[in-house]
C-alpha cells in the first residue's frame, strides 16, 4: 500500500513545506494491522499533518450507526466527528501505544477549522514505526477489558481507554 503525504491540497497552502520530504510511509504494522512509520528521521515535534476525512455534524454523528467503523472515527470537542475511513490521509494509520513516540492534539487550521494537529514528542529513528495514545473515552459503559492493548511496552496498561 502506498500513501502520499502531504496530501496536496495541503502542500499548496504551504503546509508542511519545511519537511523537505514527506515524514510518513505507510507499511503492516508489528502492532496492529497498517501502521505508519517514519520516513525519514524525524526532530521532536514535527508536524506530520492533520487528521483529514469526511466530516460529520454533532447531531448527525450522534445519531449514526458506526459499526465496523470505529478505527478510524475522530471526535472533536465540539462533538463533530472526522472519518478517516473517507478521504482519510496516511495519519489515520498511527497505532495506539502505552509510550508513544506521537501526540495527535486539537488545534486549528489556518482557516479557523477545528482538526486534530499530529506531531512527534521525541526525535525518532528513519523506519520507526509511529504511535499515539489513543486515550479513548467510553461513554457506552465499556470496560478496559473492551478495548484490549497489545502495544508491547514497559509501561502498557492494557487497554486503549484513557487512565482514571
Ligand atoms: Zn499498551
Amino acid at each position: 500500500m502506498n500513501a502520499s503525504f502531504p496530501p496536496q491540497h495541503l502542500a499548496k497552502k504551504g503546509y508542511g513545506k519545511q519537511m523537505g520530504t514527506a515524514p510518513i510511509r505507510v507499511g503492516p504494522s508489528g502492532v496492529h494491522g497498517t501502521g505508519a512509520f517514519a520516513a525519514r528521521a524525524l526532530p521532536a515535534r514535527t508536524f506530520l499533518g492533520f487528521y483529514e476525512g469526511r466530516r460529520y455534524p454533532a447531531a448527525q454523528a450522534a445519531a449514526m450507526q458506526w459499526d465496523g467503523q470505529l478505527t478510524y472515527l475522530a471526535m472533536l470537542s465540539s462533538g463533530e466527528v472526522i472519518d478517516g475511513s473517507d478521504g482519510g490521509n496516511a495519519t489515520r494509520f498511527l497505532n495506539h501505544s502505552c509510550d508513544p513516540n506521537c501526540e495527535a492534539f486539537e488545534d486549528e487550521d489556518r482557516a479557523g477549522r477545528p482538526v486534530f494537529r499530529f506531531q512527534t514528542l521525541r526525535a525518532v529513528a528513519a523506519g520507526e514505526e509511529l504511535s499515539v495514545d489513543y486515550g479513548l473515552e467510553a461513554d457506552d459503559g465499556s470496560t478496559a477489558a473492551d478495548y484490549p492493548c497489545r502495544c508491547g511496552a514497559a509501561n502498557c496498561r492494557g487497554t486503549l481507554l484513557a487512565p482514571d
